[in-house]
């Protein structure tokens, strides 16, 4: 089979389009063709090796598509079934050996294009607004990057809760789709204060929460948007890794909140992961949450896709097929 594979960390060159063997599902584990590999801001911090991994790897979190085999402990499974999972790496490839315990089974008004948007961003956006902070009717919500994967989805899920949004990009078409997903005010970061807009359109009051995913370039001003008890909730480095940090600033700006969560401890357990991708799945469904499914390339195609990504092309959710 074909694999997009990573022998040193560096730019998008380093990903190499091979042929490799199809991987053996173990006795807990599950072969999956894949039709649909999502591309995610964390594969380009494995890649870059910012996050570490150990090499050579296959990259890829998020996939989705059909069991061809199953090893003999399984049991929720069969061949034929449409599924979809999430934090199992290899996902750039035909197939991929999945244990059954991440696996959930996609519903058929879902497709595979959407499952694997689902899965990463789908579970982020819905832990970052039900969990993490859990949203409120009334709510002021700061949302960075809010036409990328994550923030167009998490748009749709707070204003859905009754908050208000405000959004930021870089450009004026990705401000556009921001508002279409439902944001009420969104700011270009690029050109305007992002710090001193929100304190406009709040009248000073600030936001009760920051969800930001950029990093370096926006945390310390997204922390004086809060207000008091404000929460900070750090869940990218699209910029950069913030390094420094004081924690006695929390205190004299208003008693706030800073948290640095991950995905992978809010999907640890079975009743989490079906819950969150039950939750996302059938918002799907209902038409309630519509996923922006524009960025396609082929598996041969890997660069491509991850400068597109880097280089702030992308809306919404970037797909491999293989
Ligand atoms: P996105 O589609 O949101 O792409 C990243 C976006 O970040 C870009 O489109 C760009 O939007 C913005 N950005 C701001 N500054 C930069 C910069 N210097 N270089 C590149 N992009 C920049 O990606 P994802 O939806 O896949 O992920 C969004 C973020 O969420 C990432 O930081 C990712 O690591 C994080 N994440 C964290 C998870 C967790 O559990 N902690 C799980 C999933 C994602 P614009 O041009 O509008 O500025």
């Amino acid at each position: 089979m074909k694999a997009v594979r990573v022998k040193e960390f560096g730019g998008p060159e380093v990903m190499s389009y091979e042929e490799v063997d199809i991987p053996t599902p173990s006795e807990n584990e599950v072969l999956v063709k894949i039709e649909a590999a999502g591309i995610n801001y964390i594969d380009t911090y494995q890649r870059t090796g910012l996050y570490q991994i150990p090499l050579p790897a296959t990259l890829g979190l998020e996939g989705a598509g059909i069991v061809t085999e199953t090893g003999d402990s399984v049991s929720r499974f069969k061949v034929g079934d449409r599924v979809a999972y999430t934090n199992v790496a290899g996902a750039y490839a035909e197939f991929a050996a999945v244990p059954e315990d991440k696996l959930v089974a996609i519903p058929d008004g879902v497709s595979f294009d959407e499952g694997a948007a689902a899965m990463l961003q789908g579970c982020t956006a819905h832990y970052l607004c039900q969990s993490t902070y859990k949203v409120k009717a009334g709510d002021r919500c700061l949302i960075h990057a809010a036409a990328g994967g994550v923030g167009l989805i998490l748009i749709q899920m707070v204003k859905d809760m009754g908050a208000f949004v405000i959004g930021t990009v870089s450009t004026e078409e990705k401000a556009e789709l921001a508002r279409e997903a439902g944001a009420d005010e969104v700011i270009l970061y690029t050109e305007q204060d992002f710090e001193t807009e929100v304190k406009r359109i709040t009248d000073g009051a600030g936001v009760n929460v920051a969800y930001d995913s950029v990093g370096k370039s926006t945390f310390e001003k997204s922390i004086n948007c809060l207000s008091r008890f404000g929460y900070m909730v750090l869940y990218g480095n699209a910029s950069g890794p913030v390094t420094e940090f004081n924690p006695a600033t929390l205190g004299p700006k208003g008693s706030l909140f800073l948290t640095r969560p991950t995905l992978f401890d809010y999907l640890a357990t079975r009743e989490d992961l079906d819950w969150r991708s039950g939750d996302v799945f059938s918002w799907i469904e209902e038409g309630k949450l519509n996923l922006r499914l524009k960025h396609f390339y082929a598996l041969s195609e890997a660069q491509d896709a991850h400068q597109a990504l880097e280089g702030r092309k992308t809306t919404g959710k970037v797909i491999l097929k293989p």
